[in-house]
């Protein structure tokens, strides 16, 4: 169900909408002046390359060819001033101020992969409990069920604001009437200090909307994959490992997990009975500021150490973008072809970056 190649036209019941062409895809849908563009089109089924949809990561960037956007919070490092005079635009941020035109810069070619549309679902909070150093599950019974991928994303409404903040589900996709996420304090946050580890309580109800993003394992693939986790960053690769397990999507399958100490690790024995039971999975918990009897130092740099070559494997990063970035540089290292590496960054507030 990608909704790519039919001719399709979708009503989202505002009033004040506008046209929006997607070129060579022939879809076009009804875009809000207050809604983004991606969120238009994700709500239609048309899917769109996009990341972190909150303006810092620059993946969903669109070539306007014809219409004029408000840019909206769109920063002037990840939407340089000459990009914008060229009529580029990122579709998270972009607003229609007439009918569009418009073009992603990324690929759009269908993917073979069945994406799930974007919607609001409210929901429950039925688990909140601390499993690591500030980090707290957070489980949120759905009202409707809602389809995703493993890897996706879904935005929670900050209460009594119009704060959003993106958060990875952690289940199985074959469970779509919950939501399991793995969440960190973050100082002075406002959706985690501010709320999430502040006074949410079980029973309280959230506004969530999703999902989103691209990151994830989305059909079989021939080559191995290496997942190397910093943190939270082990939510998506939860979701993932399920499904890779589930639906045999890859031959052999490492998961590694960083840490500063043992406190920074959960859901241990879950992947260890994982290892034990699945010939083709390997979990690696790695500390990088205590000795014990695993792995030391930062996790990418145990990938680094273990594998002599990582050509013909895929590989899986997800966490702080510093890294990410590290782990970019070791699979390269490893002689990972660029293509078959995939990266989710936990961007906050303060990673608006020069791109
Ligand atoms: C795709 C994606 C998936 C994610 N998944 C997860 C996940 O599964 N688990 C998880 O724990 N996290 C995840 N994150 C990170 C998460 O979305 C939040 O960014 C994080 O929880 C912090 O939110 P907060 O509201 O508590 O902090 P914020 O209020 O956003 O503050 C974060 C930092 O930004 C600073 N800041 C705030 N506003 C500004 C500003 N205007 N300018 C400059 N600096 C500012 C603050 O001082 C603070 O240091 C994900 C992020 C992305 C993009």
């Amino acid at each position: 169900m990608t909704g790519q190649t039919a001719t399709t036209r979708t009503e989202i019941g505002d009033p004040v909408g506008h046209r929006v062409r997607l070129k060579t895809m022939e879809t076009e849908t009804i875009c809000g002046e207050d809604q983004s563009v991606l969120d238009a089109f994700l709500r239609a089924n048309t899917w769109l390359p996009h990341g972190c949809s909150q303006g810092t990561c620059g993946s969903c960037k669109l070539k306007v060819i014809d219409g004029t956007v408000d840019h909206r919070a769109s920063s002037e490092f990840i939407l340089t001033a000459p990009e914008r005079e060229e009529g580029i635009a990122l579709a998270c941020q972009a607003t229609p101020c007439a009918d569009l035109l418009v073009e992603p810069l990324a690929d759009i070619a269908d993917d073979g992969i069945v994406h799930h549309p974007l919607r609001d679902v409210l929901g429950t909070v039925s688990v909140l409990e601390d499993i690591a150093r500030e980090t707290r599950r957070l489980v949120i019974d759905l009202d409707e069920l809602m389809p995703f991928n493993a890897g996706q994303y879904v935005e929670l409404l900050v209460p009594g604001t119009e704060i959003r903040r993106q958060y990875s589900m952690a289940n199985s996709p074959a469970e779509t009437g919950a939501i399991e996420l793995h969440i960190r304090r973050t100082e002075a946050g406002a959706a985690t200090d501010g709320w999430i580890f502040a006074h949410m309580a079980v029973g309280d109800r959230v506004e969530i909307r999703g999902p989103y993003g691209t990151f994830g394992i989305g059909k079989p693939q021939e080559e191995a994959a290496i997942l190397v986790a910093g943190g939270t960053g082990l939510a998506p690769m939860k979701s993932i490992v399920h499904a890779a397990l589930a639906e045999d999507l890859v031959p052999e399958l490492w998961l590694y997990h960083g840490g500063r100490t043992e406190q920074d690790l959960y859901d241990v024995e879950f992947f260890t009975d994982l290892d034990t039971r699945y010939e083709q999975f390997h979990y690696r918990p790695v500390l990088s500021e205590q000795n014990w009897d695993g792995a030391n130092g930062m996790v990418t740099d145990a990938v680094l150490n273990d594998f002599d070559t990582l050509k013909g494997l895929s590989g899986y990063l997800c966490g702080p973008p510093a890294m990410v970035d590290a782990g970019r540089k070791v699979f390269k290292r490893r002689r990972m072809a660029p293509r078959l590496i995939h990266q989710e960054e936990f961007t906050d507030a303060s990673d608006v970056k020069v791109s």
